[in-house]
C-alpha cells in the first residue's frame, strides 16, 4: 500500500513526501484508514512505528483550522515526547493553516496561556498541565472531537490515570478515541472499556 491509497488529503501526502516518508508503515496503513472513518481505534506497537502519523493525519486532516476551539487533545506522559509530537504536527501542516501548541511541566505557563489563545487547532501535553489549563478556563474542551492517548502504558505507570480520567471526564462524549500503549494491562482495559466505543485493535 502506499500513503495515495489510505485516503490522505493532498496538502498532508506533500508533507510526508517532504519529510522523507515514502511508503507507509504497518501500523500507519492498518490503522489510518479506521481513524479517518472516525472508529475509535487501539494500537498495540512500539515506540519508532510511526505512530505518530497515525493520529497526526487523521486529526489534521478531519479538523477545521478556522473552527474556533481545540478540536483535538493529545496526551502524552513526558514533555518530551509532547514536545517531540508537536513538532511532528507542525511539519505535517506545513501546507495547512492549522495551528498547534504542546503544554507540559516546568514550561513557562504565561507562554503557554498566549498560545492557547491563538485558536489552536490541536494540543498535545502532559496530563498535569493539561488539567491545570482546563481547570483555570485557558483550554477549553468544548470542542474537542478527537483525544489520544499516546504511551498509554507509561501514562499508567507515571501515576497519570486519575488526571487523565479527570480530563476525559471534561470532555464532549460524541469524540473520537484512539490509544496508543507497547502493551494492554489490566487497568488500560478498564480505561478502555470506560472511555472507548467500539474500539478497533490493530496489533503490530
Ligand atoms: P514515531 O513512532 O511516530 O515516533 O516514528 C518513528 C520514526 O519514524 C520517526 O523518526 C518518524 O519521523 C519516522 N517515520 C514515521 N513514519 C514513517 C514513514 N512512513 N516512513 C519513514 N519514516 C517514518
Amino acid at each position: 500500500k502506499s500513503f495515495d491509497d489510505l485516503g490522505i488529503s493532498p496538502p498532508i501526502l506533500k508533507a510526508l513526501q517532504e519529510m522523507g516518508y515514502k511508503a507507509p508503515t504497518g501500523v500507519q496503513s492498518q490503522a489510518i484508514p479506521h481513524v479517518l472513518n472516525r472508529e475509535d481505534v487501539i494500537v498495540m506497537s512500539k515506540t519508532g512505528s510511526g505512530k505518530t502519523a497515525v493520529f497526526g493525519v487523521p486529526l489534521l486532516q478531519m479538523t477545521d483550522a478556522r473552527a474556533v476551539g481545540p478540536q483535538g487533545l493529545i496526551l502524552a506522559p513526558t514533555r518530551e515526547l509532547a514536545v517531540q509530537v508537536d513538532s511532528d504536527l507542525k511539519q505535517m501542516a506545513q501546507h495547512l493553516q492549522h495551528k498547534t501548541t504542546a503544554v507540559y511541566g516546568q514550561h513557562n505557563i504565561n507562554a503557554e496561556i498566549q498560545a492557547l489563545k491563538k485558536n489552536v487547532a490541536i494540543v498535545t501535553g502532559t496530563p498535569g498541565r493539561v488539567l491545570d489549563h482546563i481547570s483555570h478556563g485557558n483550554l477549553k474542551t468544548k470542542h474537542i472531537r478527537f483525544l489520544v492517548l499516546d504511551e498509554a502504558d507509561r501514562m499508567l505507570d507515571m501515576g497519570f490515570v486519575d488526571q487523565v480520567e479527570r480530563i476525559i471526564r471534561t470532555l464532549p462524549g460524541n469524540r473520537v478515541t484512539l490509544l496508543f500503549s507497547a502493551t494492554i494491562p489490566a487497568e488500560i482495559h478498564k480505561i478502555c472499556r470506560k472511555y472507548m466505543k467500539n474500539p478497533v485493535t490493530v496489533e503490530i
